[in-house]
């Protein structure tokens, strides 16, 4: 059976660039870069906001192979969400295996 790329339910991170209205509006997400952090490496600021305003992003790929989620390194959610947790821009449906 094929996998679905699973949606950004929701991003509380409202200084990134791809943030609009508490939505991810990049095409796709790359969640787990620094090793070991299920932070969203897609992140960045710039004074100006981008993205597909009508498209919620997907998650493309994740690197934490120790989430209960992830298979093969692709994230198999049904949807995530991100916000900031110790300074950083985090997937909060990350769950250790
Ligand atoms: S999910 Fe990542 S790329 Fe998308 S708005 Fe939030 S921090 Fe930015």
């Amino acid at each position: 059976m094929g996998m679905k790329m699973p949606k950004v339910m929701g991003c509380s991170v409202e200084n990134c660039a791809y943030n609009a209205d508490k939505n991810c509006h990049a095409m796709a997400i790359t969640v787990g870069e620094p090793a070991g952090d299920p932070s969203c490496d897609t992140f960045f600021t710039a004074e100006q906001h981008g993205g597909v305003m009508d498209m919620t992003a997907g998650v493309g790929a994740c690197k934490l192979a120790d989430c209960k989620f992830n298979k093969d390194y692709e994230c198999s959610a049904s949807g995530i969400s991100v916000g900031m947790q110790q300074g950083q821009p985090d997937c909060m449906t990350f769950e250790a295996n």
